[in-house]
């Protein structure tokens, strides 16, 4: 949690959730080679358990600072929850209401879209207008950016693109691919995504599920990453270092 602070403006609290299990942070190639599935469309675990499960519990963690803070409130803490979804973005974000109330007697959350009825040209006049910087992946070519290799995104010509700008994570896919003996996708598989890039696999014996044992709570894809690198040796890695 980090406090952003502009002139003028009272302190912006900022927090990035993560999945927790059992009290630990967990990634997705750590939740990927132990629950051993891919996610698919009617199985996103990926969204559920690593996205909107944790911001729930921001949710409920906010609301109760609110009720620390005031030991006497008798009102429902109110919460405006903004999420950058279109409509034009798939059929499920168009059939989804920009405005929804979800409340219990503790608290209210308001779920706005407000973006929902934007088409892609007016986003990018609004973003050269405030002088904001877009994430690099939109100038390599990417039409979105959300995680690197979705299991949605049916271009397959993004996804090799993709495994071009990040070989090291598209080689670490594959081996949990290879692994869980489950493709990432019924009808694409990252070995083909790799083939199309171009990036070379993985050896078979390459200690990647040993790496993830090792690691550190939540850090066992960056430590593989550096390990691919060359920043960590395999057998520090493998020893739970985490780099300096
Ligand atoms: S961007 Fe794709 S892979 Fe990532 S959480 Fe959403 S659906 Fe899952």
């Amino acid at each position: 949690m980090r406090a952003l602070t502009r002139p003028n403006e009272p302190p912006l609290r900022f927090e990035v959730v993560r999945r927790l299990r059992d009290g630990v942070p967990e990634d997705l190639l750590g939740y990927l080679l132990r629950h051993r599935r891919w996610p698919a469309a009617r199985t996103r675990w990926c969204t559920s358990d690593l996205k909107r499960g944790p911001v729930k519990r921001l949710i409920t963690q906010l609301a109760n600072e609110v009720y620390a803070a005031e030991p006497g409130r008798t009102r429902p803490v109110r919460i405006l929850n903004c999420l950058g979804m279109r409509a034009a973005e798939s059929h499920a974000r168009a059939k989804r209401p920009p405005l929804r109330v979800d409340a219990n007697g503790r608290r209210e959350v308001t779920e706005w879209l407000p973006l929902h009825t934007w088409p892609t040209e007016r986003v990018w006049a609004r973003i050269n207008a405030a002088g904001a910087e877009p994430h690099p992946a939109y100038a390599a070519g990417q039409s979105r950016a959300s995680c690197v290799f979705c299991v949605l995104n049916g271009n397959r010509g993004e996804l090799a693109s993709a495994a071009r700008l990040h070989p090291q994570l598209a080689q670490l896919y594959e081996l949990a691919e290879w692994l869980i003996g489950h493709d990432f996708r019924a009808d694409l598989a990252m070995r083909d995504v790799l083939a199309a890039a171009e990036v070379p696999l993985l050896p078979r014996d390459w200690p990647l599920e040993a790496i993830f044992q090792a690691a550190p709570a939540g850090t066992g894809t960056a430590v593989a990453i550096a390990v691919l690198r060359g920043e960590l040796p395999v057998a520090q890695a493998l020893a739970g270092a985490t780099r300096s």
